[in-house]
């Protein structure tokens, strides 16, 4: 049977599923400040972007273990609504600011960042093609971190190769992600796995109170059960062939 892609779904519902969750994808406030300390000589003159932010639970991390000023872009209106709510909730208003956009075109100035930052978001445009247009915005020796689905072995069963040839077709091994981040015009400066609680607690189990409520508001909507079913196949899978993948935070320094 063909896999249905999960962009097939209506970004409308996909957005309005997650934008309720306090994460759009695997992370944890500890995981990014584990790659934020690879990162020297950020101050209160920095600028960060983060992009494809979601409601922006990373950006809030990056704000309150720096002094630097962030832009948080995000294509999906709703989740930047939330994002500058939290902020002013957090007072942190005046050095984060969400803006709606998209990562593959940037409206930013040339060598404007010290750091862009992406969590679980550059699959979007393609891993190569986003740390290539994104370099052009960076200062030099200014810095990129992004998480990105890998492989964690040369070899893997059928069944998960094929969702994730799917769903990301350029999928690779951390070793050929790291040569594209050298090959793109980066030092490659530390790559590590996202732990298994960043999946299970933080993405997974948050997931299934929020799937019955959309399952009750949208009785009867086709949609609404393959995107909930599609949901309930990508934990189930990662029970069974976590050993094989997961995201990657890969930290880069610009040449
Ligand atoms: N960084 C957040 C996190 O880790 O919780 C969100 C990750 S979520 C898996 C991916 C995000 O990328 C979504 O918020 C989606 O709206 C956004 N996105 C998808 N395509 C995009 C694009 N072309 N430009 C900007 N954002 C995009």
């Amino acid at each position: 049977m063909e896999e249905i892609k999960i962009h097939e779904f209506e970004f409308a519902l996909i957005n309005e599923f997650f934008t309720e969750l306090e994460r759009q994808g695997p992370g944890s406030p500890e995981e990014t400040i584990r790659a934020l300390n690879f990162i020297g000589n950020l101050s209160n003159k920095s600028k960060i972007a983060d992009l494809g932010c979601g409601t922006g639970s990373q950006t809030m991390a990056l704000a309150q273990n720096t002094e630097a000023t962030i832009t948080a872009l995000d294509l999906y209106a709703g989740s930047i609504d939330k994002l500058n709510v939290t902020a002013k909730k957090l007072g942190l208003q005046n050095r984060v600011k969400g803006i709606v956009g998209s990562m593959d075109n940037l409206p930013f100035q040339n060598e404007e960042f010290d750091l862009i930052w992406s969590e679980g978001a550059i699959a979007n445009i393609g891993f190569e093609k986003g740390l290539n247009h994104w370099k052009g915005f960076l200062k030099k020796d200014g810095y990129v971190a992004v998480t990105y689905e890998s492989w964690f072995t040369d070899e893997r069963p059928a069944e998960i190769e094929k969702w994730w040839m799917n769903a990301v077709p350029e999928i690779s091994t951390i070793g050929h992600n790291i040569s594209l981040m050298q090959k793109t015009g980066y030092i490659p400066v530390a790559a590590f796995t996202l732990p298994e609680s960043c999946w299970i607690d933080n993405y997974f189990i948050p997931q299934k109170t929020r799937q019955e409520e959309f399952l009750k508001k949208y009785v009867g909507n086709k949609t609404v059960e393959n995107m909930i079913s599609f949901m309930r196949r990508e934990a189930d899978l990662y029970s069974r062939y976590k050993q094989y993948y997961g995201y990657v935070f890969y930290i880069g320094k610009k040449i």
